[in-house]
Parts: C-alpha cells; sequence; structure tokens
C-alpha cells in the first residue's frame, strides 16, 4: 500500500541504533574517500539489509552520503525475484564505467550479486565488491579487504548457519522499526530464486530478537515489524524453543512497543494459535500478509505451494474467525506457465470470496535456476498483461467497498506524516490502511490519535481527529 502523503524532512531523520558497544573500526576516513551511497531495489527485507550494511559502514567510520556522485563507495542492492529488477541494476552499473579512473569503489548486493556471482567481474569489470545476502556477515572482512587496497573481493556463501546481525543498524524510518527473524527459505516454491539467493532457512535467537526490540522501545519506537520470507516458519533455535506465536506475545509485552507487525506469512505454517495471540494482545495489530499465489489447486500444485485451495481457505476462515476484525492482504501470480482461462477464473473466485483488504499482483517472471523456468506453455505476455489488468480491476473494486465500508468508525492511527497543505496529517491504522485526516493540532507526529472515517477511495481513508 502507498503513501499517498509528504513526510517531513525533521520526521525521517534517521535513528542510529547501536546494539552493542562494538568499537568503530581504526580505519581514519579522509575527506570524501570515507564516503558511501547505497541505493534498494525490492522488498521490505531488502530495505532493512541495506539499513544493516549502513549500520556496518558506519561503525567502520564512514559516513553516509545523499548522491551516488559524492560518494567513494557506491552499493546497489537488489532483489531478482522478477527480472524487471534485475535489469534494472545493471543499468545503474553501466553509469559507472569511468568508476576506477574517478576513484570510486563499487559494490554489488543482494539476491542478484548472489546469482550472477563472479560473472559480474565478465559484464562489469568495473565492479569491485559482490555480496549475496547469505554472506553479509562477511562484509566487514570484505571492506577491510577493499580498503587495504584489494580491487575484486566476493561474498557468495549460502551455506552459512548464521544470520546477518550486526553492531549497528541505521533505520530509516524514524516510526517502524524492521527486524529480521528468520533469513533465507526452506520451502522450494518452482518459481521463486529466493532459496537460490538467500540460502536455506535459519532463525534468530529469541533473546537476541527480544533485546533489540527492547532497545528500540529505549530509543523511542513504538512500533516494530519482524520480517522473514516466511515469518511464520519461525523457530528458536535456542533452548527457550520459544514458537512463532509465542515469540509475538514476547514481542507484544515489550514495554513501550504498541504495535507489532510481521510479513510474510506461509499459509502452509499458519495455525490457529497465531490468531489466539492476536485475539489476546492489542498490541498485536490486526492484518495478516497471507500470499495466496493462485486460486486453482492444479496451479498450486504446479508452483509447489504446499497447500490447496481448500487448505489456503481454511486458514482464512481462522482468521476472520477471530473476535476482532483482522485485515487480510495477499499476493497473485498471473500467467503462470499453463495456467488456463479456467484456472485464471479459479483466482478471479477466490479473491471473491476471500474479500481481500489489499493485494500485490504480479506477472509470472521466469527466473534462472527454477524448476518453472523449464516448464511448457509459457502464456504470452500480452495475455498475462490482460491477466494483470483484469485482476487488478477487480480488487481494487473489493478495496474500494471494504474501505467505504468503515467510514463513521473511529480508528487509532500512529501518524507519520505532515502534507505541505496545513493541517493535513496521515499515518497507518493497526489494519495497515493509509489514513489521511485534518486537525489543528500541532506536534501529532509520532503520536498515536483517534481518527473518524469520513471517505474511502481504494488505497486510503480521510478522516478527521476526535482526539
Ligand atoms: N516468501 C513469500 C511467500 O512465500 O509468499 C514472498 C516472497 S517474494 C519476495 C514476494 C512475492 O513475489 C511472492 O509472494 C510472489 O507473489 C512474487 N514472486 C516471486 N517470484 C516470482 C516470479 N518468478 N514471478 C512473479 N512473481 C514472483
Ligand atoms: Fe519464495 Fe516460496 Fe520461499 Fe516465498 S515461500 S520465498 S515464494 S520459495
Amino acid at each position: 500500500m502507498s503513501r499517498s502523503f509528504d513526510v517531513s524532512l525533521d520526521a525521517l531523520a534517521p535513528r542510529y541504533m547501536p546494539l552493542t558497544a562494538g568499537k568503530p573500526s581504526v580505519f581514519d576516513p579522509d575527506v570524501g574517500r570515507g564516503t558511501f551511497f547505497i541505493e534498494t531495489f525490492g522488498c521490505q527485507m531488502n530495505d532493512h539489509d541495506s539499513e544493516k550494511v549502513a549500520g556496518v559502514l558506519l561503525a567502520r567510520g564512514y559516513r553516509q552520503v545523499e548522491t551516488p556522485e559524492a560518494a567513494r563507495l557506491v552499493f546497489y542492492n537488489t532483489c531478482s525475484i522478477r527480472e524487471k529488477a534485475a535489469q534494472k541494476v545493471f543499468s545503474r552499473l553501466g553509469l559507472w564505467r569511468e568508476a576506477q579512473a574517478e576513484g570510486k569503489i563499487i559494490g554489488l548486493l543482494g539476491c542478484v550479486a548472489q546469482q550472477e556471482g563472479e560473472e559480474i567481474f565478465e559484464r562489469a569489470p568495473w565492479v569491485s565488491l559482490v555480496c549475496g545476502s547469505a554472506s553479509y556477515r562477511k562484509l566487514p572482512e570484505l571492506l577491510a579487504e577493499l580498503e587495504a587496497g584489494n580491487r575484486r573481493v566476493t561474498g557468495l556463501e549460502t551455506d552459512t548457519d548464521e544470520t546477518f546481525e550486526t553492531e549497528m543498524t541505521r533505520r530509516d524510518n524514524p516510526w517502524r522499526a524492521y527486524l529480521t527473524i528468520i533469513e533465507g527459505c526452506d520451502k522450494a516454491c518452482s518459481y521463486c530464486v529466493v532459496p537460490y539467493t538467500r540460502g536455506p532457512e535459519r532463525s534468530r535467537a529469541s533473546a537476541s530478537i527480544l533485546k533489540e526490540v527492547r532497545q528500540l522501545a529505549e530509543l523511542g519506537y513504538t512500533e516494530v515489524q519482524l520480517l522473514g520470507q516466511t515469518v511464520n516458519s519461525y523457530k528458536d533455535p535456542t533452548s527457550r524453543r520459544l514458537s512463532f506465536a509465542e515469540l509475538l506475545v514476547a514481542v507484544a509485552e515489550v514495554p513501550g512497543i504498541r504495535r507489532v507487525r510481521f510479513t510474510t506469512s506461509h499459509p502452509s505454517d499458519f495455525g490457529p494459535e497465531i490468531v489466539q495471540a492476536i485475539d489476546a494482545h492489542p498490541a498485536l495489530c490486526d492484518h495478516v500478509h497471507l500470499p495466496v499465489q493462485s486460486g486453482s489447486s492444479r496451479v498450486l500444485r504446479a508452483m509447489q505451494r504446499t497447500y490447496t485451495r481448500e487448505k489456503y481457505l481454511e486458514k482464512i476462515a481462522l482468521i476472520r474467525g477471530a473476535r476482532r476484525p483482522i485485515s487480510i492482504t495477499t499476493d497473485f501470480i498471473v500467467g503462470f506457465p499453463g495456467e488456463t482461462e479456467a484456472d485464471f477464473e479459479d483466482t478471479l473466485s477466490l479473491m471473491e470470496a476471500v474479500q481481500y483488504d489489499g493485494a500485490f499482483s504480479f506477472k509470472y517472471s521466469p527466473r534462472p535456476n527454477t524448476p518453472a523456468v523449464l516448464m511448457a506453455d509459457a502464456i504470452p505476455e500480452e495475455e498475462k498483461g490482460r491477466r494483470l489488468a483484469v485482476l487488478q480491476e477487480k480488487q481494487r473494486g473489493i478495496q474500494t467497498a471494504r474501505n467505504v465500508a468503515l467510514v463513521g468508525q473511529t480508528m487509532e492511527v500512529l501518524v507519520e506524516g505532515k502534507s505541505r497543505r496545513e493541517s493535513q496529517w496521515a499515518g497507518h491504522t493497526s489494519s495497515n490502511r493509509v489514513l489521511n485526516f485534518v486537525s489543528r493540532a500541532e506536534n501529532l507526529l509520532g503520536q498515536y490519535v483517534q481518527v473518524r472515517v469520513a471517505s474511502a477511495g481504494p488505497n486510503s481513508l480521510v478522516g478527521e481527529h476526535v482526539g
């Protein structure tokens, strides 16, 4: 869901969060040498990885700058879930052919780096660092090698059993703090590169997660979002053996934390205990993102999604059976190889049955190394585009109706932005809807306020401050 307001610059001042009393390196940056720029393409996990990479660099004495031109180190962190993101990063790299002559160091991080590996040096010989997300633990070492004058360094292992924890994370969002609790993925969806690029599933120790949440609360954060490709597959590797639902409760009980979100849940690992936890703890937000991908059991089997349409609908029934309304959002892929018109109709009918509050929908994009790339009956791009448009139009109607049904209700909003226009504010509800509202009050940023919904569109609500 996109933001439809301007966030004030003051509000976006970054917060630096030392996680341990780690010492910065002895590297002494001289002017212009110790600067870095990082641009991120992709999902929240990628955004948060960049926050952690920035933390590693800051701890080594580097300074972050706003433009690649002003930086000595230029990093691109990209996902390769769909081909477009991968193409974009190669066009960015193309800008820096003369980089070494200009004294710049160019690095490629993330899934594309993992996927292309050392071939990047062939394709773009001016690149100096290639590091996949499963190897970020090695970043300090790789940086030390660069500082020592080495011009080709790589971190491309995926078999690490460590998660990426940093001494310091530089957080871009002043209201919502992201925390990775599980990295990699052990599922094997036939269209997806994540198991290849991010490696096997590794859960972070519950004590380490809770320590970071307490530190975030001390810094003034009231909202945290737990991240993982399959966040609800979390398995505490320590003797405490907290289940995912128990971890949610423990995070919700940290003093000062008022909102806890989590994404992305895999339907196969979604059980009633998660709904019970949400019901019992008001700090657990009333929103679940539960990607379905397709409404056809036949396509789900070909996608190796490990559930059928009926099983998925049982999970939806669990959520709808909660004592408080929980908003549900999802992801769809259209045009998977062999998807017939009847399969696509099944997706539309599932959408109708579930009545999602939001959906991300994508045209299937064939990815290297995935089983689906070898499947017959590719759907022509034009037909994928048609199905996507039909799906999105239908979802728009559902979203509008669901938002309009909220008119007249009063909701709590965490205020995250102020418009340039006088008295216009915006924030998110617990259900993750954007609510724009009018208030004459001052200094509302970061506050929780009550707002009555006066009107609604497909992507946001409009209301007035009532207390
Ligand atoms: N792990 C999550 C899950 O299982 O739902 C989502 C991971 S992925 C970063 C986010 C979304 O990208 C997926 O839910 C899927 O809809 C989409 N996606 C992944 N691979 C894709 C592909 N090859 N083509 C199109 N969309 C894709
Ligand atoms: Fe990819 Fe499937 Fe793992 Fe999600 S669960 S990251 S879609 S393999």
